[in-house]
């Protein structure tokens, strides 16, 4: 039997990475899937590449009209929201003494402003029963020199689905996040770094993390997938590390 069968989900940032294979398998699994991302022809290859009951939404995850209007058009598709993944994000790496604010507002306004109003906007429209699911970073718990930005990010929506777990009880939604450690992602090709500072940070990344490696999409995605389902139904507040053991140790 499929484990969301008739559930309506939103992903942002589902033209990529985890959000990609997280729309595959709710796809599989018999959901109604909506992505979003900021880049047509992007969105457009993955609405192919998912196939199955999907539609892209153009819109950049740090204009909060653009995401109220992702969500307007998910409503007036499949009539209400079941699942939101809040996934879509950036992560940059600069040590404080070479901060800039410009900087500092491009992660916040991306990873922290954008997902918060979506939120907002969301609320009407949250079935009894929803789930907002975050996609944090097991950054935070750590200190990873030049992290400071995005690491704070990463703990706001932390704290955030805290928050949310006491004031959406009305409507029994809960609040849950994934912390990915490592994954092989094209993130790491965004993040303005030559090749070889990439392959360092990489080889040091996959040396501390006690399974020796860096996890694939399609593993956050089973991890959502079990978040979202019925067969979390008591699971609400927590933020699950799925990071081959790098934050326990
Ligand atoms: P990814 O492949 O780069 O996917 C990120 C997605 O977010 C892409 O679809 C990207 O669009 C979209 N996005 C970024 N900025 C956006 C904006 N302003 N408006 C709309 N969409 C935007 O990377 P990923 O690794 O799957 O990342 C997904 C989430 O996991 C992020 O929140 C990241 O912080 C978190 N995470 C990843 C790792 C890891 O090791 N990979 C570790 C910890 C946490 P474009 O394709 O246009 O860039």
């Amino acid at each position: 039997m499929s484990r969301l069968e008739n559930k309506v989900a939103l992903i942002t940032g589902g033209n990529s990475g985890i959000g990609l294979a997280t729309a595959k398998l709710f796809v599989a699994q018999g959901a109604k899937v909506v992505i979003t991302g900021r880049r047509q022809e992007a969105l457009d290859t993955a609405v192919k590449e998912i196939g199955g009951d999907v539609i892209a939404v153009l819109a950049d995850v740090k204009d909060i009209g653009a995401g109220t209007r992702a969500i307007e058009q998910t409503v007036e598709q499949f009539g209400h929201i079941d699942i939101l993944f809040l996934n879509a994000g950036i992560a940059g790496f600069m040590p404080i003494a070479e901060m800039t604010e410009e900087f500092f507002d491009e992660q916040f306004d991306t990873n922290v402003k954008g997902p918060f109003f979506m939120i907002k906007s969301a609320l009407p429209y949250l079935s009894e029963g929803a789930v907002i699911i975050g996609n944090t970073s097991i950054v935070s718990q750590k200190g990873f020199p030049g992290s400071g930005v995005y690491s704070a990010t990463k703990a706001a929506m932390r704290s955030l689905s805290r928050v949310l777990t006491n004031e959406l009880q009305a409507k029994k939604i809960r609040a849950v996040s994934v912390a990915p450690g490592p994954i092989d992602t094209p993130i790491y090709g965004k993040m303005g770094m030559s090749e070889a500072e990439l392959q360092g940070m990489s080889q040091g990344f996959a040396q501390q993390v006690p399974l020796g490696r860096f996890g694939t999409s399609e593993e956050l995605a089973q991890t959502v997938l079990f978040l979202a389902s019925d067969e979390a139904s008591f699971i609400t507040g927590v933020e699950l590390e799925v990071d081959g053991g790098l934050s326990q140790v």
